[in-house]
């Protein structure tokens, strides 16, 4: 099957610098890959999701995989044509909508939702007879009343934004639709709502959606595959189950292993990655993740590690992948005893 959407060797680069180096020196300044080398595709009607830690570059390599950010070097395939010049682009815009991860900031608050419901439509040179009436059907279809079309952004609660913010992407029916972090900010309850809403209307109208997060509880129950994500390389992809069930780069095993449960014994657990991310402005060298890997060995920190091809359809980029009964899970498990489903009893409990 033809991917709906597939990126090969994605780069974005940033120049870090600001007005006084400009003023002072004006030979350009060295550029930085925060976004290097991705590879990854979407099937029709598939939902991805694209984890990560803040600061790991989902977000940018998702609107660079929609042409909302320009990318440096790679291709981008959406079904089936290159994307290439300005009129690609907006052909593929067309036929894809985002979620923004604030819905009420990315509305205009002098517009009534009715309006901004519709908007889109108009940008895109859709026919409609009735405006008012294709507004109120968006609302029913995301479950709201007729009577919101005349309310104002700021009148809405967060899940009705949200509802707004669905209601507003699908209103150009489009064969994608990327969601960026689309239950912040919500109660629990409310992210259920949202959740179900967007699984509902995608088995209605078939589209594929790439939902951009870092809360795996909720990715874990709405996504099909899974691409993880750090310091703007992909380290993992596979089947969201195979994944969680068996976690093969040390940086996914320890987001996994760090997701908190309703266990009172095993709170905290978030503790189980060490330090913060790195910057890409000081990429460490060899592997990106080794100065927080627990089995880290000499070739990690000199040796960038390439993609490796596995069993079910993953791929890896690790030296030392956590195989089923290899020895490298033991080390992995050995080395992170205060990692949940190591050793509970000697879990060390610092503040998150
Ligand atoms: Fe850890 Fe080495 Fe694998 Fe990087 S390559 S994740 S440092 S084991």
């Amino acid at each position: 099957m033809t991917p709906l959407l597939a990126v090969e060797d994605l780069s974005v680069t940033f120049t870090r610098t600001n007005w006084i180096s400009r003023l002072l020196d004006p030979v350009p300044l060295p550029a930085f890959n925060i976004i290097d080398g991705v590879t990854l595709s979407l099937m029709p009607g598939e939902t991805l999701g694209l984890v990560g830690e803040s600061g790991s570059g989902k977000t940018t390599l998702a609107r660079t995989m929609l042409g909302i950010v320009k990318a440096a070097t790679g291709r981008i395939v959406f079904e089936g044509k290159e994307v290439r010049t300005p009129a690609d682009f907006c052909a593929m815009r067309r036929q894809s909508a985002m979620m923004f991860q604030d819905p009420v900031a990315s509305l205009s608050p002098r517009l009534r939702i009715g309006t901004l419901l519709t908007e889109p439509l108009v940008i895109h040179g859709e026919p409609m007879q009735d405006r008012r009436a294709v507004a109120k059907a968006l609302l029913a279809q995301v479950g709201l009343p007729a009577s919101f079309a005349d309310r104002f952004p700021h009148e809405l609660s967060g899940g009705q934004a949200r509802r707004v913010g669905v209601a507003r992407a699908l209103s150009v029916k489009p064969h994608l639709l990327l969601a960026d972090e689309p239950t912040a900010g919500l109660d629990v309850s409310v992210q259920g709502d949202v959740l179900n809403l967007i699984a509902e209307l995608k088995r209605e109208l078939g589209f594929a959606a790439m939902i951009v997060t870092h809360n795996l509880a909720m990715i874990r129950h709405v996504s099909d595959r899974l691409a993880i994500m750090y310091l703007g390389r992909l380290v993992e992809t596979g089947p969201t189950q195979d994944v969680f069930s068996a976690p093969m780069h040390p940086y996914t095993a320890t987001l996994i292993q760090s997701e908190p449960v309703p266990d009172p014994r095993q709170r905290r657990a978030e503790l189980a990655i060490k330090g913060e991310i790195p910057s890409v402005f000081s990429r460490p060298p060899g592997c990106e993740f080794h100065t927080r890997c627990p089995i880290a060995r000499a070739p990690c920190r000199t040796e960038a590690p390439a993609y490796r091809r596995m069993a079910g359809g993953r791929m890896v980029r690790c030296h030392f992948p956590l195989e089923t009964g290899g020895q490298e899970r033991e080390a992995f498990s050995r080395a992170s005893p205060n990692i949940r489903g190591n050793r509970h009893d000697q879990m060390e409990h610092r503040p998150a």
